[in-house]
This record gives C-alpha cells, structure tokens and sequence, in this order.
C-alpha cells in the first residue's frame, strides 16, 4: 500500500540524501543511527520544505534510511547476482495518457517503453538497464511482483518505487531469497513521481 499522502522531496538540497546515506550507514555498522529523523528533519526543515505534517515527515525519513540500510546489507550478495531484473513504477512515466507510445501486455502485466520522449525519465532508466543486461518491467502495480519472481527466477531485483511497497517487496525477496536493491520514490504520488536516475545508474 503506498503512502496515503504526497511529498515531494525533489527540491531538497542534496546534502540531505548525503545525511540519509551517512544514517543508513550508522544503522548498518552499528545499530543504531548518527542523527535521529528528526534532527535530520530539522536540519533540512523538511516539514516546510514539503508540507508534511510531522509525523508523515518521519515515515518517510526513516523509511529512507532503513531503505539505505537494507540496499547496504544485501549490497555484496546482489553484486554476485547474474539474472537481474528491474521493476520501475509506470507513473514516472513522462506522460500518463496516449502520448505515451509504450505498448502493454496483460500478461505480466508490464508496459514496454516505445522511448518515444528523451526527456521520460522512464525512458532513461530502461535504456541504462538495458545496456546492462537488465530485464525490465515497468509496472502498473506492485502486486505484479510476486507473479513474476516466481514465473523468472531472478537471482537479483532492482525495483524503484515509494518507501512503503519497497519495504512490502523487500519482505517478498528475503522470503525468496532473492538479492534486492531499492531506490525509494523522491517524488510520490499517482504521476509524474520522481526518482534520482544517478541513484539509480549507480545501483545498476
Ligand atoms: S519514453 Fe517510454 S515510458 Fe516515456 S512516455 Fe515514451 S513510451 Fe512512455
């Protein structure tokens, strides 16, 4: 289930994800954090920045570190990894209506991107994981996932999505024994949502 509210963290002064990396790390190696959410929420005044109320400001702050977190513990299994898959979310779609060019099959389901606009984040992100020999699946849900983990046997998944259906996923792959890796949503919401495609070259 995704967030029941928007942000938009996309505006946010890079050093704030640089805090979220130092925090998964803190988390990683010694259990416990450097900063807490809420200092780096002040820091970076994340509730004016955005809008969210407090509490939903610390929701998605810590599932961004415990994301960090995860994505450092499974790093090292997932890099011995050979079959990969990637899932990206079809609302970073630059267009959600018949501008957009990609074809659909209900079978997976998945769209499969026509690369009709340079500029279409999704776009980007196929083509790189391509090139890297990625199989990808932009999807219209995360409930397609579990369908094709167990159809295609992948030894390792990338998956891009909010912070709330990454950690359901990540549930889904530790079960499985699949190695994941997981760039959170910067930008939610039910289109044009937003995601940091250096993040993700990086993770590739
Ligand atoms: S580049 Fe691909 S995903 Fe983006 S709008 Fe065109 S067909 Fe759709």
């Amino acid at each position: 289930m995704p967030y029941k509210f928007t942000f938009d963290l996309s505006r946010i002064s890079r050093f704030f994800f640089t805090e979220i990396t130092k925090a998964g790390y803190q988390i990683n190696i010694h259990r416990k954090m450097g900063r807490t959410v809420q200092e780096i929420i002040k820091k970076f005044r994340i509730d004016e920045a955005t809008g969210l109320n407090l509490s939903d400001a610390v929701l998605v702050i810590q599932d961004l570190v415990e994301i960090q977190a995860r994505n450092l513990l499974e790093r090292q299994k997932f890099l011995q990894t050979r079959k990969r898959a990637l899932f990206l979310p079809h609302c970073s779609r630059k267009y959600m209506d018949n501008r957009c060019k990609a074809s659909f099959d209900p079978n997976i389901p998945t769209y499969r991107c026509a690369h009709c606009s340079q500029d279409c984040l999704i776009n980007k992100a196929v083509s790189i994981a391509e090139k890297k020999g990625y199989d990808v699946y932009i999807l219209p849900g995360g409930s397609c996932i579990p369908k094709i983990l167990k159809a295609k046997h992948y030894e390792g998944v990338v998956g891009v999505a909010c912070g709330e259906e990454i950690k359901m996923a990540g549930e889904l792959t530790k079960e499985m024994g699949i190695a994941g890796q997981a760039i959170p949503l910067i930008k939610n919401g039910c289109a044009n949502t937003f995601f940091n495609i250096e993040t993700l070259y990086s993770v590739l």
